[in-house]
């Protein structure tokens, strides 16, 4: 078998690869370490009782510079909303970055003050990194890889989840995937689609402090639904969501049905999926939407006995929302 875009996006056939790769690794993770059998956003380190989180991210995104952000931007929010979503604050970074021979320095220069600018939101730093240069003809651009430590009072996994949770997602579904395939493309329209590119370390914050978060993920490639299912399955559980309660921009909406593409899979990179507790859930809905990034935040179903992700259609119908073979949108992140 060789490797094909479909094994880097995210979805069931990304997930088959890494589950083979990860058996090549005889020593696995103990009591102390969850680790890469997780498969979760990141790692949870025990050390004498301090939740240290670690997490890499690498960045291949294609066009580097789009609206509402950049490679330098995305390099720094996805390792951090990676950390965010194990309950961890972001705080330390490092950047390795592989450049094509005759990129330009001043797109350096510009990719490095993105990554400044969320930093300095985060009030978290980047203490090291390395440069790698290669021949044009094995990149023409840059590929950044971070990787990201947080410290976690209380670790949150994707597999929490208990029948009764209800399910909050922190905002707009599909900006980012939309923005990035109809700037490739070409496509403009009246309002253009800007990525929603964040950081949502303060959304998790702002919940984690009224307690009762039960999992979180951020629906990056693969989108909403391969979040979901992720959660649905690690937890053992059934999630059923109501189309009607999905937030998506119009723009979104109509862009995603004349290109054919299903805005539940495509690439998010500011939005975080929630299970929280029933009793919690208004509070922390209220908190969230109190929040820079969080304004946009709703209620989207429940989770119950049994397996699968369920939506009630706008119409009334329910239909199953498969975990995706992979994002419809290649070089997203
Ligand atoms: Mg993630």
């Amino acid at each position: 078998m060789k490797i094909s875009m479909m094994h880097g996006a995210g979805g069931e056939a990304m997930n088959e690869l890494l589950k083979e790769l990860i058996s090549e690794i005889s020593l696995k993770s103990s009591e102390k370490v969850y680790g890469l059998e997780g498969m979760d956003d990141g790692a949870v380190i025990n050390l004498n009782g301090v939740h240290v989180v670690f997490t890499t991210d690498s960045h291949a995104i294609h066009p580097i510079f789009f609206p509402g952000g950049d490679i330098g931007k995305l390099s720094i929010c996805g390792t951090a909303n990676d950390l965010s979503v194990m309950g961890a604050k972001p705080m330390f970074f490092s950047n390795s970055m592989i450049i094509g021979e005759g990129f330009e320095v001043e797109d350096l220069k510009k990719i490095m003050k993105s990554m400044d600018e969320v930093l300095k939101e985060l009030g978290a730093l980047l203490v090291t990194g390395d440069t790698k240069v290669v021949e044009r003809e094995s990149l023409n651009g840059i590929i950044i890889n971070t990787s990201g430590i947080g410290i976690a009072k209380k670790p949150i996994y994707d597999s929490g989840l208990k029948p009764g949770d209800k399910i909050i997602v922190s905002g707009t579904i599909g900006d980012h995937g939309l923005c990035i395939l109809c700037h490739r493309e070409g496509f403009e329209f009246e309002t253009p689609i800007i990525s929603d590119i964040s950081p949502i370390w303060e959304v998790v914050e702002r919940a984690l402090e009224v307690g009762g978060v039960t999992a979180m993920k951020d629906p990056t490639r693969g989108g909403l639904a391969a979040a979901l299912n992720e959660m649905a399955s690690k937890s053992g559980v059934r999630i059923e969501i109501e189309e009607e309660l999905i937030p998506i921009k119009e723009t979104v909406r109509s862009a995603s049905e004349m290109l054919g593409v299903d805005p539940l899979e495509v690439a998010n990179e500011g939005k975080v999926v929630m299970g929280v507790e029933r009793e919690k859930a208004e509070e922390i809905l209220e908190a969230i939407r109190k929040t820079k990034y969080g304004k946009d935040a709703m209620i989207i179903g429940e989770v119950s006995e049994g397996s699968k992700v369920i939506m009630t259609t706008r119409v009334g119908g329910r239909r199953i929302i498969d975990m995706p073979l992979g994002d419809p949108v290649p070089r997203v992140c």
